[in-house]
């Protein structure tokens, strides 16, 4: 007997926007997670009064209208702009990669003094068609920009080479000649006032919600349970690994609750020299422009990913994204499931990109 039109594995934003639309849609839904909180890794957590991203800082932007008023029926907004800085040895930048970077950097003036300075360095390169995360991020901004700020952060954050890794990755940050620290393009920005699980809640009113439970665990034990699958664990899992194992990367979080009110004035610190051990530190009132006595800190430490622990980042390169190719074929031929999210698609998506393929994945079901 079947219970429910759609069992959803997952309750993080990819499997919460499904279970939404698909509940207003009239469709039963029964939610899982393994992990005993909903929310996936947007989760946070309230610590001395301060919403704490405890699986790594969420900023949310998109240029999409259609998602920015979608996500807005959940919560209201800040007007929190990101503007991480960097720290290389006793240097401090701005971030992305703006006229406040290059000005600090090599103590110029204007666009044309910074243009001609990354000319010249780039030129030096040699490089003219950028194959590899290195070549761009040279060809992008010259030497001096890359071995500061790209280098040691990226083989930290990533564990390879950065000759080993796709030029999509660097291109995920501006390069621009303003002075303008807002990290993203995008035209919408924020942080949610109450925080993502909040939000993830509200997305999961009306569902049945069971955390805690281990769907490879839950399906031997309720094998007809409902009529459609949506998982958005990992696919390779899925499969039992039987193609080999995807990589993926995972980051620990080193998290203290301090007894001062304000330790480094900013949201994101990067900590971009290869010595440094960990990659960023987040102090998270300042997503909310909090005033509390105390703050909460988290140092991020980035590691490959090993089975049983929690997986973060898909690695997009190409041998992974061909095996990922090979999985979808058998993905395909499973009947009555739909794969989703970060971990079920294998790909690096952001959080505005992850409700429109939710939303998308809806419609089409
Ligand atoms: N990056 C860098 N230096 C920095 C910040 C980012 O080289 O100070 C590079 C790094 O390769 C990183 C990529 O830019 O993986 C994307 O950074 P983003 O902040 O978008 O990563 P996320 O917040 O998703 O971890």
């Amino acid at each position: 007997m079947k219970q429910y039109d759609y069992l959803i594995v997952g309750a993080g934003l990819y499997g919460a926007v499904a279970a939404h639309e698909l509940t207003k849609k009239g469709k039963s839904c029964l939610v899982i997670d393994r992990r005993d909180h909903i929310a996936g890794n947007v989760y946070t957590e309230e610590i001395e009064g301060i919403n704490v991203h405890k699986y790594g800082a969420h900023i949310f932007h998109t240029s999409n209208k259609e998602i920015w008023d979608y996500i807005n029926q959940f919560a209201e907004f800040n007007n929190y702009i990101n503007s991480p800085v960097a720290i290389y040895k006793d240097e401090l930048y701005n971030l992305p990669f703006n006229m406040n970077t290059f000005s600090k950097m090599w103590n110029i003036k204007t666009p044309q003094e910074a243009k001609d300075m990354i000319a010249k360095q780039v030129a030096e390169t040699g490089i003219t068609e950028p194959k590899n995360l290195e070549e761009q991020a040279l060809s992008l901004g010259g030497k001096d920009v890359y071995e500061k700020l790209i280098k040691g952060y990226t083989e930290k954050q990533w564990g390879r080479d950065c000759k080993d890794l796709p030029a999509f990755i660097i291109k995920r940050l501006p390069f621009r000649f303003t002075y303008n620290n807002n990290y993203f393009n995008d035209r919408y920005q924020g942080i949610p006032i109450g925080g993502y699980t909040a939000i993830v809640e509200k997305m999961l009113e009306g569902c049945e919600v069971r955390t805690g439970v281990d769907f490879f665990e839950f399906r031997k034990e309720n094998p007809d349970i409902a009529d459609q699958i949506i998982f958005t664990g990992m696919i390779d899992e899925y499969f039992q690994y039987k193609l080999g194992a995807l990589e993926y990367r995972m980051v620990r979080f080193e998290t203290e609750v301090l007894d001062c009110e304000n330790y480094q004035g900013n949201a994101v610190v990067n900590y971009t020299a290869r010595e440094v051990p960990y990659t960023r530190i987040i102090e998270h009132k300042h997503f909310e422009f909090g005033t509390q006595p105390k703050t909460v800190i988290s140092r991020e430490y980035s590691s490959e990913w090993t089975v049983g622990k929690e997986p973060y980042y898909p690695v997009n390169n190409e041998k992974n994204d061909a095996l990922f190719a090979e999985y979808q074929k058998l993905a395909a031929e499973e009947k009555n499931i739909h794969f989703g999210g970060r971990l079920g698609n294998y790909k690096y998506y952001d959080m505005d990109k992850v409700i429109e393929a939710a939303l998308q994945a809806v419609a089409e079901l």
